[in-house]
């Protein structure tokens, strides 16, 4: 998986939406040469699915049977991972204001969470991934080498989400904001896996700092916890 190091390990990137969790963990995997699995995209792909087959986000059983029957695949690319279910791409199906807006509602259910959960699980087993999400480190993979809580205030989440969108009719900076915390909200209070810090997680506010300075920490802390491990096993 890594040829350039001998004892990869697993990195777990945590935080709340916008916070730059994707764009700094897939630079931290390519520096490293490790696969980065972007966890979020998951619980998007079960949701594009159940809104395209009109399934309501509000029924559970429903929305539980389609996650378990869902064959969901991660592609790892250079331009970004992509999303194949039951072998058809929905990558570009995921970023949509109303995935964005039930997300977190389908994401709160047990049997959603247990099979996406156990996939990821699945993905990290032979180490040197990067996996984002909200309870990679607390919950997926407890023992993951590296635990970052990534986060940014409010305004610049919003704020980033708002540029990435590009001009979208309708959509406002306020009105981001407030379905930002509102997704915030849910996933703190959920009773299953909240978005949480790991009380071993090292915590990152990237407000106003430049993405590079913050993917050459994290890369820092990858390689020094890999070189703990090496010196441990000789
Ligand atoms: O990271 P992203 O914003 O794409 O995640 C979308 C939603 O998926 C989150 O708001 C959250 O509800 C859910 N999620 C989760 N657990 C993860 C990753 C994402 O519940 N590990």
């Amino acid at each position: 998986m890594n040829p350039h190091s001998e004892h990869p390990i697993n990195i777990a990137i945590d935080g709340p939406a916008g916070a730059g969790k994707s764009t700094v963990a897939r630079l931290v995997a390519n520096a490293l040469q490790y696969v980065y699995v972007d966890t979020g995209a998951m619980y998007r792909a079960v949701t594009a699915i159940a809104l395209e087959r009109g399934i309501s986000p509000d029924d559970e059983e429903a929305i539980g049977r389609l996650a378990e029957e869902l064959d969901i695949v991660l592609l790892p690319g250079d331009e970004g991972q992509r999303v194949l279910a039951d072998g058809s791409d929905v990558t570009s199906k995921l970023r949509s204001l109303e995935v964005n807006r039930n997300v977190s509602r389908v994401a709160a259910y047990e049997a959603v969470r247990k099979k996406m959960a156990d996939l990821q699980r699945r993905m990290a087993l032979a180490k040197g991934v990067v996996m984002d999400g909200r309870d990679i480190g607390t919950n997926v993979l407890p023992d993951a080498e590296l635990k970052i809580f990534l986060t940014a205030t409010p305004r610049e989440r919003a704020l980033r989400r708002y540029r990435e969108m590009g001009e979208q009719p309708g959509v406002t900076l306020e009105q981001l904001e407030r379905e930002i915390a509102e997704r915030d909200r849910m996933d703190r209070e959920r009773e299953l896996a909240p978005l949480l810090q790991a009380p071993d997680a090292r915590f990152v506010d990237s407000t106003g700092r430049p993405i590079e300075q913050i993917v050459d920490e994290i890369v820092e802390w990858g390689r020094a916890a890999s070189r703990t491990i090496s010196a441990g096993e000789k």
